[in-house]
């Protein structure tokens, strides 16, 4: 395991920004990096060398992991079987793809967290729309709800909320688990990492806020406003999850703390992840570098933070599609602790995600000062 260490070939299925940021981490120690991306010119083709191809086809996977040491993965809804391949020929895979098969259906990961008495939203799993109307009519599904997609949901997409009776015909007809509405305080995210030998370092939980209906990450705080109590116990579950789920690299996990301050596991993700971008600027080891120590199995870098810092969205301005103009960079740079990344997509359109500003400083007072500031001057428009 992880023989080849600093000599070794890198794959990493998907090569969008997040595979970007993960070879700009890769060029500090000069490593082999190639992504799996079908997308001409991904944003991580500017850093890493891209391979064109379906991480979701098993045999461009297979093929494209034939010729690397060690796979890894920047989104996890790849194609599992052509991964338990690789593994099988004794190539290195991380996440295991065990540990990945769980998380991809949503379905297996709620039962996960009851299975092992870990705190998450009440659920139950239902295979399609004419199941939720009989459950309904049972009076064992209550309004209101959430459905989700057991599998390929990303984003927000394949998740709703049903208020009523009368939303009963949005329903998606498909394998979902349905869960009970949580009255939510605050969206909370902490990064775990874990390396091949074991050792498990954790970040400071940051707090979300999400556009109302997009269901896009606006705005994230680091630290978060949790208790020390509450600050504990998500570093904690954080903890346990990515040993009990055996995970090789980062996990990120999505909790929410409700407004009766119960911590709930949402969702986990095995990779690098957007709530973890200010680990770049704000933390000693960016989560990208963990990532590469975890898979190369080096010993893991310190995590916390010792500034304040608050991470922005750049998202395609409503009302403009085509060439991505950036307007306010350079009145953005002039303050001072304004970090500005562009993940290269050529394209705007409303919402889609341009990029993302970090802004850091010792005083939270001046970093949200500098945030509301940095959020009214920069816009990612295209000619109309
Ligand atoms: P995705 O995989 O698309 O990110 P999530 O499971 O994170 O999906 O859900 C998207 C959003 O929907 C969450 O950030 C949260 O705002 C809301 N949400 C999800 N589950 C619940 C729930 N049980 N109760 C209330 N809101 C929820």
């Amino acid at each position: 395991m992880g023989s080849k260490g600093i000599n070794s070939k890198i794959g990493v299925l998907g090569g969008g920004q997040l595979g970007k940021m993960l070879a700009q981490a890769a060029a500090d120690w000069n490593l082999d990096i190639s992504v799996l991306d079908p997308t001409p010119q991904a944003p991580a083709n500017c850093c890493a060398k891209q391979v064109h191809g379906d991480f979701n086809n098993y045999d461009n996977v297979l093929a494209f992991g034939q010729q690397q040491d060690i796979i890894t993965i920047e989104i996890e809804h790849v194609n599992l079987e052509a991964l338990k391949e690789l593994k099988r020929l004794g190539k290195e895979v991380y996440p295991d793809p065990s540990s990945l098969g769980l998380i991809q259906d949503k379905g297996l990961q709620k039962l996960f967290y009851r299975e092992h008495q870990l705190p998450t939203s009440e659920f139950i799993i239902v295979d399609n729309a004419v199941h939720i109307h009989q459950l309904i009519e049972q009076n064992i599904i209550a309004f209101p709800f959430v459905q989700k997609l057991r599998r390929a949901g990303y984003d927000g997409r394949g998740v709703q909320i049903i208020h009523e009776e009368s939303e009963l015909d949005k329903l998606f007809n498909e394998p979902s688990v349905i869960e009970q509405k949580v009255a939510i305080h605050k969206e909370i995210a902490v990064l775990a990492a874990r390396n091949i030998s074991g050792e498990i370092m954790i970040y400071d939980p940051v707090e979300m806020l999400f556009h109302p209906t997009a269901n896009l990450l606006l705005y994230q705080e680091c630290p978060c406003t949790l208790n020390g109590d509450q600050s504990e116990q998500v570093k904690n579950l954080a903890h346990t999850l990515i040993e009990k789920m055996n995970i090789v690299g980062l996990l990120a996990v999505e909790l929410f703390l409700d407004k009766k301050g119960n911590i709930l596991i949402n969702e986990v993700a095995p990779r690098p992840h957007n709530s973890g971008h200010h680990t770049i600027e704000a933390c000693p080891t960016s989560q990208f570098q963990q990532h590469l120590r975890c898979i190369l199995d080096f010993p893991l870098g310190p995590a916390l933070t010792n500034v304040h810092s608050i991470l922005l969205n750049l998202l395609g301005e409503p009302g403009y599609q085509g060439e991505a103009i950036y307007e306010g960079i350079e009145e953005c740079l002039a303050l001072d602790g304004v970090y500005i990344h562009l993940y290269g997509k050529k394209e705007t359109k409303p919402m889609r995600k341009m990029g993302h500003i970090t802004i850091v400083g010792k005083d939270p007072v001046y970093v949200k000062k500098i945030a509301t500031s940095v959020s009214e001057k920069i816009k990612v428009i295209a000619h109309l």
